[in-house]
């Protein structure tokens, strides 16, 4: 279905057939579950990191994907018609809140966002396209919490 290459010193994950967009294109097997984000992680709820073994070590980031990771069927799908031999990408920050090890990307995109750290510092005109069902919870309680802090700061002020 697909395979595991050496591209430019680093992995890449390959379709050995084309999909159309929007199918799903395999199941994603969770192996363990863990509190902690790491390398080897993707983030299925806001306080829970699936590792999903040498698909996600493979699969590289691309600030406009072809693929999605969807965390609640747990599959991969396509995002856009595939060709036969593509590498397959999917946009990290749409399941990563705060990533253990943010990196620069060199996806070559006009719309590339340099930095990849994690949705928490993303504005919401760099999104692209879906996020999870937990990216958009972790974003609404941290725009509260925002509101919140900035309330307490104008009363501190009324006070002195
Ligand atoms: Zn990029």
């Amino acid at each position: 279905m697909f395979e595991i290459v050496e591209r430019y010193g680093q992995k890449a994950l390959v379709t050995r057939k084309a999909h159309r967009a929007g199918q799903d294109i395999c199941a994603i097997p969770v192996e363990s579950v863990h509190s902690r984000p790491d390398r080897l992680t993707v983030q299925i709820r806001s306080d829970l990191h699936a590792r999903i073994g040498p698909l996600l070590e493979a699969m590289n980031h691309a600030c406009v994907p072809n693929c999605e990771i969807d965390v609640v069927t747990m599959s991969l799908r396509a995002l856009r018609d595939l060709r036969e031999g593509e590498e397959m990408t999917f946009f990290y920050p749409s399941t990563e809140w705060e990533m253990a090890s943010p990196f620069h990307c060199h996806c070559g995109s006009a719309h590339c966002l340099g930095v990849i750290q994690g949705a928490r510092w993303l504005e919401e005109k760099d999104w692209r396209g879906r996020s999870a069902p937990h990216i958009a919870y972790l974003r609404r309680e941290h725009a509260k919490k925002g509101i919140l802090e900035s309330l307490y700061q104008m009363d501190d002020g009324a006070v002195a």
